[in-house]
């Protein structure tokens, strides 16, 4: 059989695209071509910028989405406690292999053979043998010994440190907090302006997604958080904080640097199942087209990448860099955009989108929601629908439908704009905001969804679910099959 080079494309892109926005990013111009090749989320990153610029960029989002009528969400991206390097004279040292250096935590400037860092508990922390990997690794150390607020370590991989770089510690217990006291502000702040996501970096435990939640509670906000998972502490939490968390991120710059490299396709895969048997959205983040930064074209293995993330079955894809700092911010878009809907045709094609399996489940998942949720996916693929339309007031509903990754589309029809844009972020998922649907017609209401939705370009059937109800009395999910016509 000849291989033919090109799929039929899918109308509805299943998988989703996060794009962070920076100085290549932030005029009205630029996030107007930016929604209209086809991002669904955009992310402000707390680690740069001011609070006012942010809340700039936020408005400008709202208004170029409601200029182009589409859907699009914003995610606020606190830092977290990153440690980082101090200053040096003259911006920079050289770290020479097999030559002593010190890790000081005094008010210093650095300079040969001294190294400031403004992580306090650094000496309390580390013992000697541990690793200190500094600018995302590209440097190493190892501790020799500990005295007071001095580190005293030998250079195992030499070159160029510069000021402000990141340290990593992949084997010390760090004692600082999740939650800093900036990331409290930023969060407040981007609770103010009205943001859908919260992302929270080096999340080790459940208990540091329940302070933030104590903090969206304290706004009087609804917010969801995304955990992003860069620590090897997290990987072992994981159940937990999937079970406090709305999603997580595979934060695989750090978690790059945290564990060894070879290790990260295997986690990255176990966490995207993980996160759907859970029924929370996955993103998958860094360095999916890093070449763009600089080229016009990417790598064969950045799109190989991309495609990987789709086969695995992740929710979304993000562009970091990329599109915040880079020279080709729409065309990387585009390109991305372009590698999913392959990807997605050729699975679609032969009903591979990527299943849960009983390997993936546990026993006691078997409850009703999951019992639905498979039955639909199964259904909507013996009938072939052109789309399954599903009501949800808490987007619970949707969450669950999408985790079974069915072959149609899910069109979700929500009361609340907020809930709307949580499913911008949802595999397969497309909301319409609708206040006061009729579920009591639902052969007229379906038809009318179906051809608003773009569901039908010929006649078919669609399915639609009506959603569970966190109350059990209240529980009775139906599951309709709905002729339509073009
Ligand atoms: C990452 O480490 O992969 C990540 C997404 O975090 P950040 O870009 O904030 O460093």
């Amino acid at each position: 059989m000849p291989i033919h080079p090109s799929q039929r494309l899918l109308n509805h892109r299943r998988t989703k695209i996060v794009a962070t926005l920076g100085p290549s990013s932030t005029s009205a111009a630029v996030i107007g071509r930016l929604i209209e090749a086809g991002v669904n989320v955009f992310r402000l990153n707390f680690s740069h910028g001011t609070q006012e610029g942010h809340r700039e960029v936020y408005q400008t989002v709202r208004a170029e989405a409601e200029r182009l009528k589409k859907g699009v969400a914003i995610l606020a991206d606190l830092c977290g406690p990153k440690i980082r390097v101090g200053m040096f004279a003259g911006g920079s040292v050289m770290l020479v292999k097999g030559e002593e250096v010190t890790v000081t935590t005094r008010q210093v400037e650095g300079g040969p053979g001294l190294i400031p860092s403004q992580y306090e508990p650094l000496a309390r922390d580390v013992r000697p043998g541990q690793k200190i990997l500094l600018d995302d690794g590209n440097l190493s150390l190892e501790v020799v010994s500990v005295a007071g607020t001095e580190v005293s370590c030998l250079v195992i991989d030499g070159g160029l440190l510069k000021n402000k770089k990141g340290m990593n510690m992949p084997r010390a217990k760090l004692s600082v907090k999740a939650l800093t006291e900036k990331d409290i502000s930023d969060a407040r702040f981007a609770l103010g302006l009205g943001v859908d996501f919260l992302a929270l970096s080096f999340v080790r435990q459940a208990n540091d997604i329940l302070e933030l939640r104590e903090i969206i509670h304290e706004e009087k906000s609804s917010c969801a958080i995304i955990a992003k998972i860069e620590m090897p502490e997290a990987l072992g939490n994981i159940e937990k904080i999937l079970g406090v968390a709305d999603g997580i991120m595979v934060a695989r710059g750090d978690l790059g640097v945290e564990l060894p490299l070879e290790q990260l396709p295997p986690i990255q895969d176990q966490l995207v199942n993980m996160a759907r048997r859970f029924q929370k959205p996955v993103i998958v983040a860094t360095q999916m087209l890093e070449s763009m930064i600089e080229n016009a074209r990417p790598t064969r293995a950045e799109v190989t990448d991309i495609s990987t993330a789709v086969r695995s079955g992740a929710d979304a894809v993000m562009l970091s860099a990329e599109t915040a700092a880079g020279k080709h911010p729409v065309e990387t878009v585009l390109m991305m955009d372009a590698v999913l809907r392959e990807t997605e045709a050729w699975l679609y094609e032969r009903d591979q989108f990527r299943r849960l399996t009983p390997l993936d489940l546990r026993l006691n998942d078997k409850n009703i929601e999951f019992a639905v949720g498979q039955a639909t996916a199964v259904l909507a693929r013996d009938l072939s629908v052109r789309g399954i339309i599903v009501s949800t007031k808490s987007g619970h509903s949707a969450a669950v439908v999408s985790s079974f990754r069915p072959p149609s589309p899910i069109v979700v029809i929500t009361p609340d704009e907020r809930v709307s844009r949580f499913i911008m972020l949802l595999w397969g998922a497309y909301p319409l905001t609708k206040p006061n649907e009729d579920y009591e017609n639902m052969r007229e209401t379906a038809q009318r969804i179906a051809v608003e939705a773009d569901l039908v370009r010929e006649n078919g059937t669609v399915l639609v679910l009506r959603g569970f109800n966190p109350n059990p009395a209240k529980n009775m999910p139906g599951l309709i099959v709905v002729p339509v016509q073009r």
